[in-house]
């Protein structure tokens, strides 16, 4: 928990800071508190539609309990954000039953933190007695091969990789044989990440799928899309573009230290049916955790 206050703590100042300055001590609940409630979160990235509905709600508790004063608002609006983050526990990632080989593909656009979630994960896997494997799936990005076996290192696992510029899903064919050849337990898929051109590059991912299914028929058993936290409202808008095309089952919202707009994680888990499944809160091997929602709030408020 001190680890996600501690990332979070950009988000909390701006968040809980600005809160705490509207909701004073003595003020009274009336059309000007709200706007500057509803303006806060607007300002932390909750999503115009999201804050709209948490507005019409928290106007409905203010009724029914009868309340008047600002500060009888800030738990109810705890409560109110709590139960939009929903009351299960954290959603573990999908893994391939009886110890068989668990594939994961990740996608997402050049710069969102895709190699060094991979690289975290690896890690994590390792610690867990796992044998991993990388796939360089990303033959187009000039040095992102290098990047990947730069992780691979760190992490202390191999990387199967072709020459740059390489069919990507003959290099991720590649893995698998590896993984299977080795008796790896995971093998994590890096794939591109150029929107230049968005039909070639869903047409390439949309290969990469097939290769790994006609291989592997439960395979992959996650497609993990990769959002830069700190692009706020733009993260929301990859997501629908690759939740609609690529088959994206969890999120991983990487650099939430860097921001205060950490309400995004709010409006993604409004506006997508798909789970946010890690929080990637630093630049080092350790530092990506699973996502749980109700300690997402709770650290927001404390
Ligand atoms: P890719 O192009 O999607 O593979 O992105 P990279 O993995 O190369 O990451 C891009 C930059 O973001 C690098 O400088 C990373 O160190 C940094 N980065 C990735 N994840 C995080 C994170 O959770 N927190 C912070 N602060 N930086 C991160």
């Amino acid at each position: 928990f001190s680890k996600i206050k501690e990332g979070l703590s950009k988000t909390r100042d701006a968040f809980l800071g600005k809160v705490e300055s509207i909701i004073t001590f003595g003020r009274k609940i009336d059309e000007e508190f709200y706007e500057e409630l509803e303006e806060a979160l607007i300002m932390a990235d909750v999503g115009v539609n999201t804050v709209m509905e948490i507005m019409d709600e928290l106007r409905v508790e203010v009724k029914k309990r009868k309340l008047s004063q600002a500060e009888e608002l800030r738990p109810v609006l705890q409560e109110k954000l709590a139960d939009l983050m929903g009351s299960e526990e954290q959603e573990g990632l999908r893994m391939a039953p009886n110890d068989q080989l668990t594939v994961i593909l990740f996608v997402g656009v050049n710069g969102v933190g895709k190699t060094t979630t991979i690289g975290k994960l690896a890690h994590k896997f390792k610690s867990e007695g796992k044998k991993v494997i990388l796939a360089a799936g990303d033959t187009f990005r000039a040095g992102a091969i290098e990047q990947l076996e730069v992780w691979g290192q760190r992490a202390g696992v191999d990387v199967i990789k072709q020459s740059a510029g390489s069919d990507p899903a003959a290099v991720i064919y590649d893995g698998l044989a590896a993984a299977r050849a080795r008796k790896a337990d995971v093998l994590l898929c890096d794939t591109a990440g150029r929107l230049q051109n968005k039909s070639n590059l869903m047409d390439e991912l949309n290969k990469v799928y097939r290769v790994i299914k006609r291989e592997l028929p439960d395979a992959p058993h996650e497609v993990l899309l990769v959002l830069d936290a700190t692009t706020g409202q733009n993260a929301l808008q990859q997501a629908k573009l690759f939740g609609a095309t690529a088959g994206v089952t969890g999120i991983v919202l990487s650099k939430l230290d860097g921001t205060a707009k950490g309400g995004i994680v709010i409006a993604i888990r409004k506006e997508l049916e798909i789970p946010v499944k890690f929080v990637g809160l630093g630049e080092k091997i350790d530092d990506l955790q699973p996502f749980v929602p109700q300690e997402f709030v709770a650290a927001l408020f404390s």
